[in-house]
């Protein structure tokens, strides 16, 4: 076994969770998760992130810390910091690979896509876009792992509504006073 038993801290959580009936798709799978567990993409501080918010999952005590830097709506930076299983910690690496670059609306899309595969849809799992992120597919079949799953673009989602309430709409485009105002 390539785990630890220190993998187990949080009860609710314990165990490695993902199997697939397709052993060498699952095995792929399991050592992307373990690879974006160990090695975590994009982990650390942005000292100058527009937006820095915090999730928590009480059922397995997975806590996470999100900070997005913008440029115009793109991500332009993409940053997390957290504790707890190894599914919250892989999903928030992947997710941050996965929609930095990215416009919000780009990464609300894969949001939607992320949370219908999670729920059981076969179509999102099978959408490469989902990138790395589809070796989380497994979780559909693990209920209590779920929110573990979500917990990154959970975050995410906090951060984009607090954009939509602090700015003007980024998707309503750049054509200042091009309509009526000629001063
Ligand atoms: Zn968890």
């Amino acid at each position: 076994m390539p785990w630890s038993p220190r993998w187990s801290a949080h009860a609710r959580c314990s165990g490695w969770p993902v199997s697939d009936p397709n052993a060498a798709m699952g095995a792929v799978y399991q050592e992307l998760l373990l690879d974006h567990y160990r090695r975590p993409r994009n982990r650390g501080d942005l000292p100058d992130a527009d937006i820095t918010v915090e999730q928590r999952n009480p059922l397995c005590g997975d806590t996470l810390r999100l900070q997005l830097e913008l440029d115009g709506d793109r991500l332009s930076a993409v940053a997390f910091t957290g504790q707890g299983c190894a599914i919250s910690q892989a999903a928030a690496s992947m997710m941050t690979q996965l929609i930095r670059g990215k416009t919000l609306t780009e990464a609300s899309a894969l949001r939607e896509r992320f949370r219908a595969m999670i729920l059981g849809d076969a179509e999102a799992a099978a959408d490469k876009s989902l990138g790395d992120m589809r070796a989380l597919a497994g979780v559909a079949r693990l209920p209590v792992r779920v929110k573990c799953a979500l917990l990154a673009f959970s975050a995410l989602e906090q951060a984009m509504d607090s954009v939509r309430r602090a700015g003007p709409d980024p998707t309503a485009g750049n054509g200042k006073g091009e309509t009526g105002n000629g001063n």
